[in-house]
């Protein structure tokens, strides 16, 4: 039998091992840093390192590493020894504050958006002690914001801290206009459901596409897809629950809080729910949660897939970031209470997202951004690219009553009368499942589902946290010296859904009818990374970053210029990884069975010549014209990959990608799939989709 309790967190230095390892006086201190953000006296930082570097022996590592999240989205280390080399050739294990606090990585290396030419390689990393450190493969993991010499930062972690601070400082001045005069502090609460794939590793290593680019670039449709539902929650197979099992216990250890395991809607796709945590913690136990699933698939013989379109076909992956603000009191600022319409400080701060959520349409979608999640958003698959709000029922009645001034009826929380006798009556949630919609009130948390499965979550988090700050700001302005707050709060409730109602919508988002509509409403649609990172940087997002102190201009604009670059990168990569598969394996594949079609045809013309024109022949030439055709296309892309090279702005370069190279891989695959289609499965030289889909 496990012991879940005690394993959790039994890889974390977290508050218990704190405990124990530290003498009282440096806990206290040390709780007081992780608990107001204030720095960390290093007389204090030395003894925190020596307990550390303690527990961390204790618990088998030899080495530390400052962990953190560099702009590839990705997590970085470097590991080091604990050695210090003593008189007599011996060693003993030795830690410092100082190398606690500040680590020196080279950053040339690293995407910086040109921030830092490589001769300034200096890079810092600098301690985040609110967030615990653990131990991975025999290194204690320091997590780490990682910044250039001169001070910008070079990853995900630090504007998520600065966006957490801005929104703290916001709400607050909110709850004290509310008359809350207990609450010290406000953080961001945040839950992210994990969606990925497992296929088996020995046909994956049989793909290059999968190896190099982490998706399919061909493959004709196998007969059956996710039409008949029967995955979605369906039991879970022997070998994927041995490896969930496992997963978890792994998960458990980091201290993180796996909750929930299913089968997703697509062949061999799962999803894995955490419990929320305060918004640092989620993220970077969110890319912990990638990596263990990585690893652990890999120790069942099996590969992880996180990738937002492995397949096309099927349904994609990807992340549902659950986000809500809570007082170290334990109160969520979301909670809409028995009677939403009489809770003012709610309505405030539902308005509050509902303004953010319109003003800032384009930073919601870039925040999402990437190559991989292109081939949801906006293209086959939902969530679609438009942003709207979904409110439920409840909620929309909460604002036909503050719209209109009449009064508002609760049905109060109707009873789900069920059907059969045997069954227990119950009462059913305030607000229904919308799963089509990007951002959706769920009770007491809105649900952003646009991110991608590979993602990492800072991203969004900074995002909203910084623009729901910006309007709070605006809110707390207005109401600070307001006579009577609760009058004055209505009015601008009301304003606030009256001016930016275009942007609730209950309906189905994955409708035609919604696209036409959203255009009315003047929604943007902005179908693609090219098409939406143009407007990262402009002038309205520099200065809500800047005035937030979330981001600097440079900052923002290194930032955009990394996620244009990275994007271009990425279809360069699947086109030459395309025309690779297409010249060495496929052409000589389809040429050869060809020929095997060939010799057939001519001994069947010498034995029965009465048959002639055989089945051979017919197919032969079938095959022979699309041959003629893949080749012409092949020569296509190659043309248009080349092409890029005489563009030098990054926002064109990528807009290049996909108008051209990317159109040209798709009708390449389009061909390569008729083919495969019309040979025998031998000669065909990848494993189909029914292989991957279906093997494990
Ligand atoms: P569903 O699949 O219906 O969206 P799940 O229960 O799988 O629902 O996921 C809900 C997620 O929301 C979980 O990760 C949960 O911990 C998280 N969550 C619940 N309450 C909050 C909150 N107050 N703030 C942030 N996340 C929350
Ligand atoms: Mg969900």
């Amino acid at each position: 039998m496990i012991n879940v309790p005690e394993m959790f967190g039994s890889c974390v230095f977290n508050d218990e091992a704190m405990r124990k390892y530290l003498p009282k006086g440096t806990y206290k201190e040390l709780k007081k840093t992780i608990e107001d953000g204030k720095a960390l006296d290093i007389n204090i930082a030395n003894v925190v390192a020596h307990a550390m570097k303690e527990w961390a022996i204790e618990n088998g590592a030899t080495h530390y590493t400052h962990w953190f999240q560099p702009m590839t989205g990705i997590t970085a280390e470097k590991h080091d020894s604990f050695i210090s080399p003593t008189s007599g050739g011996k060693v003993i294990m030795e830690f410092s504050g100082k190398e606690l606090i500040k680590g020196e990585p080279d950053a040339s290396s690293f995407p910086s958006g040109g921030i830092r030419a490589t001769f300034e390689a200096r890079g810092y990393t600098a301690w985040d002690p609110t967030s615990y450190a653990f131990i991975k493969d025999g290194s204690l993991c320091i997590p780490t914001a990682f910044c250039s010499y001169t001070g910008e930062a070079l990853d995900k972690k630090t504007p998520l801290l600065r966006s957490m601070e801005c929104l703290n400082t916001q709400a607050l001045r909110i709850l004290r206009v509310f008359g809350d005069n207990t609450t010290t502090h406000v953080t961001t609460t945040v839950g992210p459901e994990q969606e990925y794939f497992l296929v088996d590793k020995k046909v994956f290593d049989q793909r290059k596409d999968l190896i190099y680019c982490g998706r399919t670039l061909f493959g004709a449709r196998p007969p059956k897809g996710q039409e008949l539902d029967d995955h979605y929650f369906g039991s879970i197979k022997p070998r994927v629950s041995a490896f969930m099992k496992d997963l978890d216990e792994e998960l458990w250890k980091y201290g993180i809080l796996a909750k929930t395991k299913h089968n997703e809607v697509a062949p061999a796709q799962h999803e894995l729910a955490p419990i929320f945590d305060t918004g640092n913690i989620a993220t970077d136990h969110n890319q912990l949660t990638m990596e263990v699933m990585k690893k652990v698939a890999e120790k069942h013989g099996l590969v992880c897939l996180l990738h937002e379109k492995p397949f096309a076909g099927v349904n994609g992956s990807g992340k549902h970031n659950n986000w809500s603000v809570t007082t170290n009191t334990g109160k969520n600022l979301f909670e809409p209470s028995k009677n939403p319409r009489e809770n003012t400080l709610f309505l405030v701060m539902l308005a509050a997202v509902i303004r953010a959520v319109d003003d800032h349409q384009d930073l919601l979608r870039i925040s999402v951004a990437s190559a991989g999640n292109d081939h949801r958003l906006g293209a086959n698959e939902a969530p679609p690219a438009i942003l709207s709000m979904y409110l439920g029922d409840d909620l929309k009645e909460v604002l036909r009553s503050v719209l209109s001034g009449e009064e508002y009826v609760s049905e109060g929380k109707p009873v789900m009368q069920t059907t059969a006798e045997v069954l227990p009556n119950f009462t059913k949630d305030t607000s229904d499942r919308n799963r089509t919609s990007p951002f959706a009130f769920t009770g007491n948390k809105f649900e952003f589902r646009m991110l991608g499965s590979a993602e990492n979550i800072a991203c969004a988090n900074f995002i909203i946290n910084t623009m729901v700050a910006d309007v709070l700001e605006d809110f707390a302005n207005q109401l600070e010296g307001a006579e009577d707050v609760k009058t004055a709060a209505e009015t601008l409730i009301k304003k606030t859904v009256e001016e930016h109602k275009r942007i609730i919508f209950n309906g189905n988002n994955y409708s035609d009818e919604w696209v036409e509509e959203a255009a009315r409403r003047g929604l943007l649609n902005l179908r693609s990374l090219p098409e939406a990172l143009p407007l990262y940087t402009s002038e309205k997002n520099i200065r809500l970053f800047t005035k937030h102190k979330v981001l600097t201009e440079k900052e923002l604009r290194s930032r955009c210029e990394v996620l244009l670059e990275k994007y271009s990168k990425i279809i360069n990569i699947e086109a030459l990884t395309a025309l690779d598969m297409a010249k060495k394996d496929i052409v000589p594949a389809v040429s050869s069975y060809i020929k095997d079609l060939a010799e057939t045809a001519n001994v069947v013309k010498q034995v029965a010549p009465e048959l002639v024109p055989t089945a051979q022949t017919d197919l032969l030439r079938k095959l022979t014209n699309l041959l003629n055709c893949f080749v012409k296309k092949i020569d296509a892309l190659d043309k248009a990959v080349v092409g890029a090279k005489d563009i030098e702005d990054e926002a064109e370069i990528a807009m290049y990608f996909k108008e051209h190279v990317l159109a040209a891989m798709q009708e390449l695959r389009a061909v390569a799939d008729e083919m495969e289609s019309n040979m025998s499965a031998k000669a065909w030289p990848y494993p189909s989709y029914g292989a991957l889909l279906f093997s494990v």
